[in-house]
């Protein structure tokens, strides 16, 4: 995991990552992260279901807002192939 920390407000969003990752989500390989489909600007966290019934790639602050977690049948956190 990256401990990039610029933002108070990242400490909380990587918080809120994790919880989402400790559940029984399940994870998809990447060979390079795709931009998220919500904010268009920062790299992808999950390929998920969002509240809307769409599935998008999101990052982890509009996975905040946007996703209903992660899970079968609920979204993949994306991790790079080559960690
Ligand atoms: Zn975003």
């Amino acid at each position: 995991m990256s401990s990039k920390s610029k933002l108070s407000r990242s400490k909380y969003l990587s918080d809120v990552a994790c919880g989402l990752a400790k559940g029984d989500g399940t994870v998809v390989v990447m060979d390079s992260i795709p931009i998220c489909d919500c904010c268009q600007k920062n790299p992808a966290f999950m390929d998920g279901k969002t509240k809307m019934g769409s599935w998008a790639y999101m990052c982890v602050s509009c996975s905040a807002v946007f996703s209903i977690g992660l899970g079968v049948g609920k979204g993949q956190q994306l991790v790079l192939r080559s960690e």
